[in-house]
């Protein structure tokens, strides 16, 4: 088997600075933190380098706790002792992870944090990705289940029940990360903010003249930057959740990153990206995976029941779905706004 292609990309939303930028005087800072994410901090007006450097210091500290790929973080320990030990983690992975146990009960296990095993299968990312035998997706199947994840918040310990299961936090802990960034700017002097982590935006604050923050939304089949329509929206988080974020082709089959805690393989049901509109980025971040996992019929209805939650749906035949109090501009005449 070859695999002709490897590929990760991670800027899904740009937003537009366009003609504010001459009255709202700004700086940025990107550096490449949680597992090499491409994150830009934009601070507007009173940006000093020591807020800078207090946001991307607290981002390495996330990223030292929640990585599988650090040995010593609290995640990698947890799946060290699974089946053996419960392990006392730090406050932030205790949140992080009872928020993601609270959203794997909520879509039914679609969103499941105890999915470790299968990225560490398929390994798509690394390169060593490929496309596992049907003997390898039913060994490692069983370990999927956040049924077997213990918390206790007392001792502020977790414990996965059986050896060989595997915590991964990729689809929730960059929303944290984006909260915790949004919550530290707000301790400052500094009015309005844009963090940007891999594309999961968090935007603080109002533009001077009142208007709206419009944010591109990028082109799933185009180059990188290139957009297809605009978001407009007030001080929200906007997180994608996408097939071409990260992913290999072998033949003519894409497969990407997110995976049917059913079947062991990438999640197949027409979409080429699903975007969440909300207050809170790890809400956001949960919720963009667990309605790409759930589908277009089920993940609309959940969305609509959560308050203040908003969602833009597009489809692998170009087709454009969005829930009603989402204010998006369509620029792009190949794709089409269905509703
Ligand atoms: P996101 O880009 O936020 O949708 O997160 C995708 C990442 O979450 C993947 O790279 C995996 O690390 C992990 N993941 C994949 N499938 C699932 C799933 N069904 N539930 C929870 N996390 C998942
Ligand atoms: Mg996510």
């Amino acid at each position: 088997m070859t695999i002709n292609k490897l590929k990760i990309s991670c800027i899904q939303l740009i937003v537009l600075l366009s003609l504010s930028v001459c009255s709202q005087p700004q700086s940025s800072r990107t550096e490449f933190v949680l597992g090499g994410t491409v994150c830009t901090i934009t601070l507007f007006e009173q940006g000093k380098d020591s807020v800078y450097r207090d946001i991307f210091s607290r981002l390495r500290e996330i990223e030292n706790l929640m990585s599988v790929n650090i040995p010593s973080s609290d995640v990698s320990r947890i799946n060290a002792t699974a089946g053996v030990k419960p392990v006392q983690v730090h406050d932030d992975v205790f949140i992080v992870i009872e928020r993601a146990v609270y959203y794997a009960q909520l879509s039914g296990g679609a969103f499941d944090p105890s999915v470790g095993p299968l990225v560490s299968l398929w390994g798509i990312g690394s390169n060593n990705a490929k496309v596992p035998s049907p003997a390898e997706i039913d060994k490692v199947l069983p370990l999927i289940n956040w049924q077997d994840i213990e918390l206790d918040p007392q001792t502020k310990s977790v414990y996965l029940k059986n050896k060989g299961m595997a915590l991964d936090l990729g689809a929730i802990a960059k929303g944290y990360a984006a909260d915790e960034t949004a919550a530290m700017i707000k301790k400052t002097t500094v009015e309005r903010a844009i963090i940007d982590l891999g594309g999961n935006i968090l935007i603080l604050g109002e533009k001077k003249d009142k208007s709206l923050w419009k944010v591109g939304v990028q082109d799933p089949y185009g180059s990188r930057g290139s957009y297809i329509g605009i978001l407009q929206i007030t001080e929200k988080t906007v997180v994608t959740s996408g097939v071409y974020e990260r992913f290999f082709e072998e033949g003519e089959t894409r497969y990407h990153h997110i995976f049917s805690p059913s079947n062991g393989f990438p999640v197949n049901n027409g979409f080429l990206s699903v975007i969440i509109i909300t207050n809170n980025s790890m809400n956001a971040d949960a919720l963009s995976t667990a309605v790409f996992v759930l589908g277009y019929e089920k993940g609309r209805k959940l969305v609509e029941l959560l308050p203040e939650t908003e969602a833009i749906f597009i489809f692998e035949d170009r087709s454009i779905r969005k829930t009603a109090g989402t204010d998006f501009t369509l620029t792009d005449n190949s794709f089409r706004l269905v509703d």
